[in-house]
């Protein structure tokens, strides 16, 4: 039992995300590097309230986030995967909160001709 006012733990959201492979990579299977880069709000935009100075923010130059951490993966490409085909990568979409599990990612792949 969690204690009364904690919050529960929530899976992290599903990301979408684009890999590009050429033709011989789809047909033999390959092993492609993705990177997945994480956001957060930017920490000098947090407490003003003035829109204006936000977006003068030298800090995340407007965006109003700013890097987290990058990451890269390995993913593995299945041999004879179509162009639009997703692969749905377990576990590699966004944090979960309070204990929960990531959730997924799933790509979409784009085969060059
Ligand atoms: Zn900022």
């Amino acid at each position: 039992m969690p204690p009364p006012g904690s919050s529960p733990p929530r899976r992290g959201p599903d990301l979408a995300h684009d890999i590009y492979v050429s033709q011989a990579e789809a047909t033999d299977s390959t092993i492609i590097p993705l990177r997945i880069t994480v956001h957060r709000t930017c920490p000098a935009c947090a407490t003003r309230t003035d829109e204006k100075a936000a977006r003068a923010c030298t800090t995340c130059k407007g965006e109003g986030r700013i890097i987290h951490e990058q990451h890269t993966h390995k993913v593995r490409i299945p041999a004879g995967i179509r162009q639009s085909q997703k692969l749905r990568i377990r576990e590699l979409g966004g944090p979960g909160e309070h204990g929960g599990a990531p959730g997924d990612m799933y790509a979409t792949v784009h085969v060059d001709d």
